[in-house]
């Protein structure tokens, strides 16, 4: 058996460079983990689905290496905006 998934071959490459030059034109598209923008500047990682078929986008990198612990923090974040403020303007649905 070998180890080979995906390889991170040229087509992550590819892509990685692709977003590395939206995000540094301000494109700022919301990290697949905690729905943030990614900003020029912060670290990310191009992010795949789980069954690692394919990518997802960029995700902030602490987002991403903590995969584990971010359904927690959505999860709160949802219970206090629904709690708190019902409608969040930061927080639309991007068709
Ligand atoms: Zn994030």
């Amino acid at each position: 058996m070998t180890d080979d998934i995906g390889g991170y071959g040229s087509d992550h490459r590819r892509l990685r460079r692709m977003w590395a030059q939206r995000i540094r034109n301000n494109w700022m598209p919301p990290c697949s983990r905690c729905g943030y923008p990614v900003l020029p500047g912060q670290a990310w990682d191009l992010d795949h689905t789980d069954d690692r078929t394919g990518y997802l986008g960029p995700a902030h990198a602490h987002c991403n290496r903590s995969a584990g612990a971010y359904k927690k923090i959505r999860q709160h974040q949802h219970r206090q905006a629904h709690s708190e403020h019902r409608s969040n303007p930061t927080t639309q649905d991007w068709a």
